[in-house]
Formats: structure tokens, C-alpha cells, sequence
């Protein structure tokens, strides 16, 4: 066979700011990505001091001349759309609707969101709340906010989003399906029990996501192995080739004509000095 002229998706990582938000840039810029994943906020809090002015012109000012065109935020892992007690889910929504302030400030392409957890009170009840709350928190803001991109997920506990028909459950049932897209990550799938491992799995999973949401909802996709076996319902990430999923699914998803312009983001052990998102982005070079 031929090696294609195709160069691939955009690829990237998920990226410190450590030091400034506009720290990232560069420090995607030096993997050698043009995509890049950051957090706007610390992860673990619910508090945090508004961006300054000088914060946000930095960061455009160093976006502007990258050669980095997707950039994403994670929201806070804090974050429960579906949280049973009144004053988390009120929490939750002002959170969320910060993290987009962020967003929309700093320009970014979207704000990737874990759905939710139902705490027991069962997996339609649970979804309905998370719609319920998209709206809430979708439904005043401006159609030029970036979107929010429901991810997938490994299906620990009582988290919603580990099966494609719930995400596709959550956009039927909100009324600001215009402001929401999804966001893949492969060990969360994996986990959740799409054979990425499979020779014919990739093909399989991209299947039965289009049947149940749609690939062009699709925004980004986390590329990820995973530490823990199949169907193991468990998220442990792990560097590409190395875990349970195996090098071939990416080599796959990489050449995937359908999501040639679907940016790929790792969140893979980074290594010391991210020596581990450098030999994985080498990995996903050498397949294309
Ligand atoms: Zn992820
Ligand atoms: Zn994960």
C-alpha cells in the first residue's frame, strides 16, 4: 500500500498553564500540536478569581499567531448537571455557565463537560435533569458562546454518558442543541465496552455512534489507551500502544477519512518534560 498524501487530523494534547494562560500556546507549539486542550480554571475548586483583562489579551495576542487553530477548555470535574440536591445543581449551573464566560473571552472552540452522575435516582431521571440544566444555563446565552461538548465516559458509578443513546438522550431533550457537540475519548469507550481493541472496532464504534448521535456532532475526539481491561467500566489512561486498547485503533482513527478534520487530543501520561505526549504524537505521526 501507498502511504496517502492525507496529513492527518489536527493533533494535540492536553496542555499546562501553568505560569499564564497564555503559556499553553507555546508549549503546544513546541509538541508540534495544532490542537490543545487546557483548563480555565484550577479543576478542584469552585471558586476562582475572574479573568483580568491583560490575562485575556495575552492569550489572544498568543493565539493569534499559532499555528494551533482548535483550542478547548476542560470544564471542572466538579461539575454535576444531574446533582440531587438543589444548591450542587445550582452550584453546578453558575460554574458552568463561568467556565463559558472564560471561554467566550478567551475565544476557545469549545468547553468539553463529563454530563453527570444521577446519585442513584436512576439513569432517565438523570438526564432529564442534565438537559434541564443545559437549557438553564444555554438558554440566555449569546449564539456565538462556544459550545458545550458532552464526553463520553468510562461509566464509574452512577456517571451518565457511557452509552452513546444517552448523550444522544441528553441533545433530543434540551432546546439548545444548536450550542452542544461531543467530544470522544477513546478509553472512556473502550471502558465502557466499544471494542476498540477489535480489529474491525473502530469501524464498529464510529457505526454505532452515527447511528445513535451523528458524526457530525462530533467535535473532537481524547485519544487515549487505557491502563484497565475491556468493559471495565474504569478510567485510567494510559500512553498510546501501551495500554489495553492497542496501537492499531489509532492508526485507524488517524486515517479515518470521515474525521480527517476532527481534532484529536491526548490526555495521556505526560512523562517528565512530556516526553510521554512526545513519543505519542510520534506514534499517531508515523501511521499517516
Ligand atoms: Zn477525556
Ligand atoms: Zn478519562
Amino acid at each position: 500500500m501507498t502511504r496517502s498524501a492525507n496529513k492527518g487530523p489536527p493533533l494535540g494534547a492536553h496542555v499546562s498553564v501553568a505560569g499564564g494562560l497564555e503559556k499553553a500556546l507555546p508549549r503546544g507549539e513546541e509538541l508540534g500540536c495544532t490542537a490543545i486542550q487546557i483548563f480555565v480554571k484550577s479543576q478542584r475548586s469552585w471558586q476562582a478569581k475572574p479573568l483580568a483583562d491583560e490575562q485575556v489579551a495575552a492569550f489572544r495576542e498568543a493565539r493569534s499567531s499559532s499555528p494551533i487553530a482548535f483550542v478547548v477548555a476542560h470544564a471542572s470535574y466538579l461539575i454535576n448537571l444531574a446533582a440531587t440536591d438543589a444548591e450542587k445543581l445550582a452550584k453546578s449551573r453558575r460554574a458552568l455557565s463561568d467556565e463559558l464566560d472564560r471561554c467566550a473571552a478567551l475565544g476557545l472552540d469549545g468547553l468539553v463537560l463529563h454530563p453527570g452522575a444521577h446519585l442513584g435516582k436512576g439513569e432517565e431521571v438523570g438526564i432529564e435533569r442534565i438537559a434541564r440544566s443545559l437549557d438553564a444555563v444555554l438558554g440566555p446565552r449569546d449564539e456565538g458562546s462556544p459550545k458545550v461538548l458532552l464526553e463520553n465516559t468510562a461509566g464509574q458509578g452512577t456517571v451518565l454518558g457511557y452509552r452513546f443513546e444517552q448523550l444522544a438522550a441528553i441533545l433530543q431533550q434540551t432546546d439548545c442543541r444548536a450550542s452542544l457537540g461531543v467530544c470522544l475519548d477513546t478509553c472512556h469507550a473502550f471502558a465502557a465496552g466499544y471494542p476498540l481493541h477489535q480489529p474491525s472496532g473502530v469501524g464498529e464504534t464510529l457505526e454505532r455512534f452515527d447511528e445513535a448521535v451523528g458524526l457530525e456532532s462530533l467535535v473532537c475526539f481524547h485519544l487515549n489507551d487505557s491502563k484497565q481491561p475491556f468493559a471495565a467500566r474504569k478510567d485510567r489512561h494510559e500512553n498510546l500502544g501501551n495500554g489495553e486498547i492497542g496501537a492499531g485503533a489509532f492508526a485507524s482513527l488517524v486515517n479515518e477519512p470521515r474525521l480527517a478534520s476532527v481534532p484529536m487530543i491526548l490526555e495521556t501520561p505526560t512523562g517528565d518534560d512530556n516526553e510521554g505526549y512526545r513519543e505519542d504524537l510520534a506514534l499517531l505521526r508515523s501511521f499517516l
